[in-house]
């Protein structure tokens, strides 16, 4: 038979999680703040323990999915003595060193995750979550985390869960400024967001294969590796980009950061180098 399962939280993605579990058969019992949550999860099977400890000592696999770490501390704190031995899986979103602190918080066996996915496409891949922690706890337990989609267990250091989780979000917000620059950028000129789209996505689909050359020049920390257009010629018509926007009357503020540092890189004679040099800056922080 299926171990129980416990999940703690039942906001959008504590519900959609608590209703994977159910659907691949596991025995799941749900807590939530406000109690009201639980009842479509009831219906759908659930068993609902009224306070954190029942809960907690109904499975010995516990997960908790909640807004912020505070809540997930506010909560479990109230817990500390059935808590003990347990499996604790933190599917909330935190930082790296949230999670390295909460992983020592208490007397459990700990995993951390982050999840790249929205509660719609929990129950399947393309959805997965990445995991660190407690190597023993994630190989016992990855067939019931295979009922939210893909399982990625990236590291024994909790804290590497949240890093790849933040970096992979790095990567996507990124590309959404540009985004949201570029069709601010020909909207404002009176082109249709709706007819730039298709030439956006299929440029920046095909920028994406850059990602792979910039990765083994910050590895070798050598930015002079295969260069095709030098920092240099980038910083200068960088300016462009900023110019052109005001000339249309917009605010280049969410593009403009990286001007300023493509520049200090070529003030420090790194012009002929490719524009991945940048992370030297980054890397040694705020000056
Ligand atoms: P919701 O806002 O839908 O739910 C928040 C949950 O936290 C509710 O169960 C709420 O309880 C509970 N809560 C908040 N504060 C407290 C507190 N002080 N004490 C006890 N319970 C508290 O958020 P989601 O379910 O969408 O998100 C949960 C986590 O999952 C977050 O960390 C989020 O970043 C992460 N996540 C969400 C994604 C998404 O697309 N939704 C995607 C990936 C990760 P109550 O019902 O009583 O208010």
């Amino acid at each position: 038979s299926k171990p129980a399962v416990t999940v703690l939280g039942l906001g959008d993605m504590g519900s959609a999680l608590a209703r994977a579990l159910l659907k691949a058969g596991y025995p799941t019992t749900v807590w939530n703040r406000t109690p009201e949550k639980a009842k479509p999860l009831v219906e759908a099977g659930a068993t609902h323990a009224p306070t954190v400890a029942d809960a907690v000592t109904a499975s010995r696999l516990v997960i908790v999915c909640l807004l912020d770490y505070k809540s997930v501390t506010d909560v479990l704190d109230t817990a500390r003595d059935a808590l003990t031995g347990k499996v604790l899986v933190n599917l909330t979103n935190g930082t790296p060193g949230q999670a390295r602190e909460l992983a020592t918080r208490y007397d459990v066996d700990y995993l951390d995750g982050g999840i790249m996915a929205i509660p719609p496409m929990i129950g399947a891949p393309p959805a997965f979550v990445f995991y660190s922690g407690s190597r023993s706890a994630f190989d016992t337990n990855k067939q019931v985390f295979e009922a939210f989609g893909g399982t990625n267990y990236v590291s024994t250091d909790a804290g590497f869960a949240a890093l790849y989780d933040i970096g992979l979000l790095s990567g996507m917000y990124g590309m959404f400024v540009g985004a949201l620059h570029a069709l601010s950028l020909v909207t404002s000129a009176g082109v249709p967001a709706q007819e730039f789209a298709p030439l956006l996505k299929q440029y920046v689909s095909a920028m994406l294969g850059s990602i792979d050359g910039m990765a083994e020049q910050i590895d070798k920390q050598d930015y002079a590796i295969d260069v095709v257009s030098n920092i240099g010629m980038q910083s200068e018509a960088y300016v462009n980009l900023t110019l052109s926007a005001e000339e249309l009357g917009m605010s280049p503020e969410l593009l403009a950061p990286l001007g300023p540092l493509m520049a200090r890189r070529v003030a420090d004679g790194h012009g002929h180098e490719d524009i991945a040099g940048v992370v030297e800056i980054l890397k040694k922080g705020k000056k």
